[in-house]
């Protein structure tokens, strides 16, 4: 029968890459939260709504809707039903997502719409506290992390054109993202007491995946 599997851990971990695959070979549907937050992140950016503001935001919250399907290359991402899928992978957006995220009108929306979408099983989430919050009850939980260069080295490799930042920049973003979602006070970036710590820092994405589909099977 169907399960939940819930893939958590800090930035650039590789849990978006892995979680798709691991989706894929069970056949499953994909989610990906951070997506949610970056969307809000988003709306409230072209709102002109300063992270800080959790009047305005808390009111944002009553107006977004945000909604995911799946695409050809991967989660579209809508918000109103607008595209934003490539938007809200913008350096602005990723700067600003964490202390959007750590809003209570935030989180509160969005957790819920995520039990929701986990509620028929056959999900596999990903977020920074999926296993710890979100779906404490999933059959399989991962934190997948990686050492900080190795991560910012993959993000790095992603990025082209106006885009290019410096490695050691990236890095002192991952690691103060990182911190941030940590250190919020609302479920924060955590790994579940009974999450499996998956390092993959040596690890390629496909053994990375068959970790992860071997925990589904037992
Ligand atoms: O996974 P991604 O890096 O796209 O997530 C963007 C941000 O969204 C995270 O840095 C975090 O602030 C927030 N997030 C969260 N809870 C989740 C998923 C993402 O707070 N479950």
């Amino acid at each position: 029968s169907r399960i939940n599997v819930a893939i958590d851990g800090p930035a650039g971990a590789g849990k978006s890459t892995v979680a798709r695959k691991v989706a894929q070979q069970l056949g499953y549907v994909y989610i990906d939260t951070g997506a949610m937050y970056r969307a809000v992140a988003y709306a409230a950016n072209r709102a002109g709504i300063p992270a800080s503001d959790a009047a305005r935001l808390s009111e944002l919250m009553t107006t977004v809707e945000i909604s995911l399907e799946p695409g050809a290359d991967g989660q579209l991402v809508r918000l109103n039903g607008e595209d934003i899928t490539t938007a809200i992978r913008s350096r602005e957006v990723t700067l600003q997502v964490s202390e959007i995220a750590s809003h209570e009108s935030v989180r509160i929306k969005l957790v819920e719409m995520q039990r929701g979408l986990a509620a028929m099983k056959g999900i596999v989430m990903d977020g920074r506290d999926i296993g710890s919050h979100v779906l404490p009850n999933a059959e399989v939980k991962v934190f997948l992390i990686a050492s900080a260069r190795v991560r910012a080295l993959r993000r790095f490799q992603e990025l082209s054109g106006s885009e290019i930042v410096p490695l050691e920049q990236l890095e002192k973003e991952i690691v103060e993202r990182d911190r941030s979602d940590e250190s919020r006070q609302i479920s924060p970036l955590t790994c579940a007491k009974d999450a499996v710590v998956v390092d993959s820092t040596e690890l390629s994405i496909d053994q990375v995946v068959t970790v992860i589909l071997d925990l589904c099977r037992t």
